[in-house]
């Protein structure tokens, strides 16, 4: 084992929403950071996803990474291990919670906790987390959104000009399309924001030490169990281990109770900070359900998402309990999450040449039905043999059933309108559900909260056990939202760095 010599203020590991924002929050306000990353640069020919490629590489999935199912067999996880981590594929759509999802909300299943924040603790971050990430949107339009103390900096981007006839059409049936908001860079190469970019690249470079193909294994605690003292990593082939004032772990909801799981000691024997037994427990993964849709022209297949609705976020004329949110998704040729989950999809990539593959995207408009889940101490991450094993089940379906057949509904109504002439009348609307490989928007396996026999941190990321170990990724969240993670990863990570630098 090679010890490193240098004593860190901040040792961060992983590079994602999280970690990459925090590491270079940290450094520009003068603390020494090291952060250990797992994967490397990704290129940008791998970054630049527009391409039928994407269907047939397994590109997204680490080379013989293989994780274990309920049932006990092997998949293949849709995870970006790269500097930037996930956010390195995502979609970039930075949505806000709203203010009703940070308190205990009724599902059509069982109830979604609490916070142990409110909205208006995060206010502040929120905004500065759009400044940060150069989000694009316009405030006012969707009648779900949270109070804002200030609008959007940069309006958001011209949409593709078949879909703006769509946005008519859909108001003419009572909905609310807006602008979603996303994150742009000006790299005409590759113009989605990520947590490289604005993250680690807006940092302090004096003081930032990024260490890529550093894979944290365990981490190691002094005498009384009560501080970690050293982390250890796999180093291009070599065992380091490094030291570090504060440790913060930032590698995503499954692997950072993964490695909190593997360093159990004689003071923690079921893993560091897992006294309450939850740590890896409450796994939530959002409901997603693509839905396609005949468009009557062609277009490109490879443009980003671009429309939200939200008339159906907390019910419908039917129902009082929250159904969800509905996104147009980006370009069938655009969008990682395609090339995994529709069946139909998958399918036709597999049996078709490209052409078919070109036609079919060119001539559908794809959308995506997101609904949340409540925690459920069954659904987990645990070790077997050092093996990741995900046991998980979705519940609150009968809500993302409701969303999806009101969605079709809609769309159905859309069609039949004779002024409507963007899409084609369609008998059915081919669907598909993601599978238990699309864990990009997992969270809550180290829930957040003050009590610690119920949760693994507290409301700042400080697991209660450990007091120089701290947790800024996904895993903290105690409910999922139905919008996606990513803005709320950030803002709690600048939370956490105004927290560590705070005298
Ligand atoms: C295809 C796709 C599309 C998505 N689209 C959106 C979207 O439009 N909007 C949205 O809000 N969310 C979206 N998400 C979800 C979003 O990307 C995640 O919620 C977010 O990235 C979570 O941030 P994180 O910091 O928790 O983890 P991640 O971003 O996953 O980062 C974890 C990091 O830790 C590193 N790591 C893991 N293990 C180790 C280890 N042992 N040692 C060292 N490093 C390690 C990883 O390499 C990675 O860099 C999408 C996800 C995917 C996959």
């Amino acid at each position: 084992m090679i010890i490193d010599d240098r004593k860190y203020d901040v040792i961060v590991i992983g590079s994602g929403a999280g970690g990459g924002t925090l590491a270079g929050a940290l450094s520009k306000k003068g603390q020494s950071v090291l952060l250990l990353e797992r994967g490397t640069t990704m290129a940008l020919e791998d970054q630049n996803v527009a391409d039928v490629d994407l269907f047939r590489k397994d590109r997204y999935h680490p080379r013989n990474e293989r994780w274990f199912g309920p049932d006990g067999d092997p998949f293949a996880p849709q995870t970006s291990y790269a500097r930037g981590g996930n956010t390195k594929i995502w979609g970039a759509v930075l949505e806000r919670m709203r203010e009703k999802d940070f308190s205990e909300t009724p599902l059509q299943d069982g109830l979604s906790p609490a916070w142990p924040l409110e909205y208006k603790d995060l206010e502040p971050y929120y905004t500065r987390a759009e400044q940060l990430y150069c989000v694009h949107g316009q405030a006012g339009v969707d009648p779900t959104e949270p109070t804002r103390s200030e609008g959007y900096q940069d309006a958001p981007k011209p949409i593709e000009p078949f879909l703006e006839p769509l946005r008519s059409a859909l108001q003419q049936q009572g909905c609310q399309p807006y602008d979603i908001p996303i994150s742009w860079s000006d790299d005409i190469n590759d113009p989605s924001g990520d947590s490289e970019l604005f993250g680690l690249q807006a940092g302090d470079d004096q003081r930032l030490t990024i260490r890529d193909n550093a894979e944290v294994l365990r981490l190691h605690v002094n005498p009384s169990g009560r501080e970690v003292r050293g982390v250890e990593a796999a180093v291009n082939g070599d065992i380091w281990l490094f030291n570090g004032a504060v440790v913060v772990v930032a590698a995503g909801a499954i692997n950072t109770p993964v490695i909190l799981l593997r360093s159990s000691n004689a003071h923690h024997p079921k893993g560091i900070s897992n006294g309450s037994d939850q740590l890896g427990r409450n796994l939530m993964n959002l409901q997603l359900t693509s839905i396609l849709q005949l468009a009557s022209e062609r277009n490109s297949g490879r443009y980003g998402r671009s429309l939200g609705i939200n008339d159906y976020y907390w019910g419908d004329k039917n129902v009082s309990f929250p159904l969800g949110h509905i996104q147009t998704a980006g370009g069938v040729l655009q969008d990682a999450l395609f090339a995994e989950s529709p069946p139909v999809l998958s399918l036709v990539t597999k049996l078709i040449p490209d052409f078919g593959l070109e036609r079919l995207a060119s001539r559908s408009v794809a959308w995506w039905a997101m609904t949340e889940v409540r925690p459920d101490p069954h659904n987990k991450v645990w070790l077997q043999n050092d093996q990741i094993r995900i046991n998980y089940i979705h519940n609150n379906r009968e809500a993302h059933d409701r969303l999806v057949y009101r969605w079709i509904d809609t769309l159905k109504a859309v069609e039949a309108d004779p002024a409507t002439k963007v899409v084609l009348k369609a008998p059915t609307h081919a669907r598909g559900e993601a599978p238990l490989s699309v864990v990009g928007f997992a969270c809550g396996t180290c829930r957040m909260g003050d009590d610690p026999s119920s949760s693994v941190v507290n409301r700042h990321g400080q697991c209660h056990e450990v007091d120089n170990l701290y947790i800024a990724d996904a895993s903290v969240f105690p409910s999922c939202p139905s919008v996606g993670p990513g803005l709320t990863v950030i803002a709690l990570a600048l939370r956490l760095a105004d927290h560590l630098s705070s005298p």
